[in-house]
């Protein structure tokens, strides 16, 4: 038998889909007919009409009607598109043949409208689109969230779509029959940056750490009136494999990290209490939730992580608390593809180092040079010293061979900022690890050419 809550690729209509499939198993005894009045009581007596972000001057929000003519509008609009015979074609959602319906902006989301026929391909009057899908549709406000904008997160998983639907579908059927349903459901979030990261960890914990396959996007929209928008933020399948993987080996160190680098207004960052506060008292996260977070702003934009995370266990040195490699490995391992090779040199080279500095007895010179390195011939001039160095002394050892040298550690196509940064914070676990003391004077001479990415 054909399933009709087969995903087609629109997230739009997918999520109307996935909606109705679920109230319509609530309701087994309801025929569509019945659920769609079903939901159009909802909106209008419930939600007092307010779904005027998803469906625009539709026979729910349009002011000339009032109460329950806007049901009744609704269930006639409906029997109308289902008894039509005029333009026989294909849906473009489903693609199946029927008869389709012109639907603007009163029964779909950004599909252009009557005024704006250029919008489509033919210049058809609105999205052409079979009955079925216009039914689908009109169910899509149970499976969205409010967040200034609205906010609908589409998922690859079943996983993933089972996650959205118990946080949407099925959290607006139990508060609806608690009584407490007075509107399309709200997120605490506003800022989407940091909502769908909020969103990709329950799932990932929701699903014991197992799923790795999931591509996350989020449409964070509004269809109202003129202020028509859509901004798109996705977590590619490569970041979200490796946030599966801090938060299974290294949750509390990775939500340290987080929250060291949320950008608050008006609040101190204290070393002492390792929190964000204002006039001494701390900053909760009801407030700083919708704060701008330059590392997930920074996943988001494809920009490297790397520097900000070896600034962090450069402080977590200072503050003699505990520095976690695993995230930057995870890191360069997921979303920069180092090779398993590549990273065990950089940790092997980065122990011989230490070892090196031990034996002198001096870290901040090493440090200084390693750390300052802003072109690649300075790193590659710094690590030759070492080499010299080591050769001069008589280690029977070699730090590096030739051949690991040109294939693993400076290899064609992989940013030799990447190698400093790993290797940094390398030498920042192990100095922590043999707990040795750089002074704060020592650090602050190396602290800020990090953000420099010139060179190859
Ligand atoms: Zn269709």
């Amino acid at each position: 038998m054909e399933n009709i809550f087969q995903r087609t690729g629109d997230p739009f209509i997918d999520a109307g889909g996935m909606a109705l499939e679920y109230i319509s198993e609530q309701f087994p005894e309801k025929s569509i007919d019945e659920l769609i009045e079903w939901a159009a009581k909802i909106y209008v007596e419930k939600w007092r009409a307010k779904i005027d972000a998803i469906f625009l001057n539709s026979s729910i929000t349009h002011n000339s009607k009032q109460g329950a003519e806007k049901v009744t509008a609704t269930i006639s609009k409906f029997k109308e598109i289902k008894n039509s015979s005029n333009n026989e074609g294909y849906c473009r959602f489903c693609g199946k043949e029927a008869f389709l319906t012109d639907a603007g902006r009163d029964q779909t989301c950004l599909a252009g409208s009557k005024a704006f026929v250029n919008f489509h391909h033919s210049h058809e009057s609105g999205i052409m689109i079979c009955p079925e899908c216009a039914e689908k549709y009109f169910f899509l406000p149970f499976a969205v969230l409010q967040m200034g904008n609205l906010c609908l997160l589409q998922t690859i998983t079943e996983e993933g779509n089972e996650y959205w639907k118990h946080k949407t579908v099925q959290e607006n059927l139990n508060r609806i029959s608690r009584g407490s349903s007075e509107t399309i459901l709200k997120s605490k979030f506003t800022r989407a940056s940091n909502a769908i990261f909020h969103f990709a960890s329950e799932l990932i914990t929701a699903c014991d750490y197992k799923l790795e396959s999931e591509h996350i996007t989020m449409y964070h929209f509004t269809n109202f009136s003129s202020s028509v928008d859509c901004k798109i933020s996705t977590i590619p399948n490569p970041v979200f494999r490796f946030i599966n993987l801090v938060l299974k080996t290294s949750a509390r160190e990775w939500y340290n990290f987080i929250y060291r680098n949320y950008h608050i207004g008006g609040a101190k960052w204290n070393d002492e209490t390792d929190r964000w506060e204002k006039k001494g008292e701390p900053v909760e996260e009801d407030e700083y939730r919708n704060h701008t977070n330059s590392i997930f702003n920074s996943l988001l934009e494809g920009k490297s992580i790397l520097p900000s995370l070896v600034r962090y266990s450069k402080k977590q040195l200072i503050k003699e608390k505990t520095i976690d490699s695993r995230i930057a490995i995870y890191y360069v391992q997921e979303v920069k593809g180092m090779t398993s090779e590549q990273i065990s040199l950089i940790k092997s080279v980065g122990g011989r180092i230490f070892e090196i500095m031990q034996q002198e007895n001096n870290f901040k010179k090493y440090m200084v040079k390693l750390e300052g390195a802003t072109k690649a011939y300075q790193l590659r001039t710094a690590i030759l010293n070492i080499i010299k160095k080591n050769y001069t002394t008589g280690n029977e050892r070699t730090i590096v061979t030739f051949d690991e040298w040109v294939n693993y550690l400076f290899p064609d196509g992989q940013y030799w900022g990447e190698i400093r940064d790993l290797l940094l914070v390398f030498l920042y676990e192990k100095l922590h690890s043999g707990r040795i003391k750089i002074d704060i004077d020592d650090v602050e001479q190396i602290n800020e050419p990090l953000e420099e990415n010139e060179g190859i």
